[in-house]
């Protein structure tokens, strides 16, 4: 069984609810949508084949128990399963991280699904399959990249439509890094008490934005 692996990485996790937590990074190769800010573009075809017994060994040979399997789009590549099945048995908390246009119901029960949900500036709202947001649990967590004040009043509508603030265990609101006005989106979540976290992106603060691998 493989997977096509763009890289494996050990690094400080930048985002969600273990922001600065050692973690390893499982990038898997492939996307099929065209986020406009897409900041992993050479994930979209770059990567090679690699066994299961491999990939697992890369991962293992860090000394850290956090994983996160990311892309790319990771669902797109069945075998992810098993992967992360193999990751749960040798005690990994794994996280994965998906663009929400592809099922997540059936993915193992320990696995911390991070559900993007795309607004409408990314192009790519029309995707998001929606039945991802019932079957979501406290373990959970979800993020929007906002870009504009359109991009906050939509994320702050699918959040109160659903009740993620009570129904996950983090909802995020990612600036898209350079161009948000990070005062604004401030000034918009305090008025609106809307129930999220800001969320940047600690990589990029930290190595560069353009760093790959880190
Ligand atoms: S889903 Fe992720 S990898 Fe795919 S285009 Fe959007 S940001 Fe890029």
């Amino acid at each position: 069984m493989t997977l096509t692996i763009n890289e494996i990485f050990y690094s400080i996790q930048g985002e969600s609810s273990r922001a600065g937590e050692r973690c390893v990074f499982v990038r898997l190769t492939a996307c099929d949508l065209r986020c406009t800010w897409c900041d992993t573009a050479y994930a979209f075809t770059e990567g090679r084949k690699m066994p299961l017994d491999d990939i697992v060994a890369s991962v293992a040979s860090h000394p850290c128990d956090l994983v996160e399997i990311t892309g790319g789009e990771p669902l797109l590549q069945k075998p992810v399963v098993a992967l992360m099945e193999r990751l749960l048995a040798l005690g990994k908390t794994v996280m994965v991280e998906t663009g929400g246009h592809l099922p997540i119901h059936d993915l193992p029960p320990a696995v911390i699904r991070i559900v993007d949900v795309k607004c409408p500036g990314s192009g790519e709202a029309s995707r998001m399959h929606w039945p991802n947001l019932d079957v979501l649990t406290p373990r959970d967590e979800v993020k929007f990249v906002v870009g504009d004040r359109a991009d906050y009043e939509y994320a702050r509508d699918v959040i109160r439509r659903h009740d993620l603030g009570t129904r996950c265990a983090a909802v995020h609101l990612a600036p898209v890094h350079g161009s948000t006005d990070l005062q604004a989106l401030a000034a918009w979540m305090l008025e609106d008490a809307v129930p999220a976290r800001f969320q940047v992106q600690l990589h990029k603060y930290i190595w560069g934005p353009e760093v790959r691998g880190v």
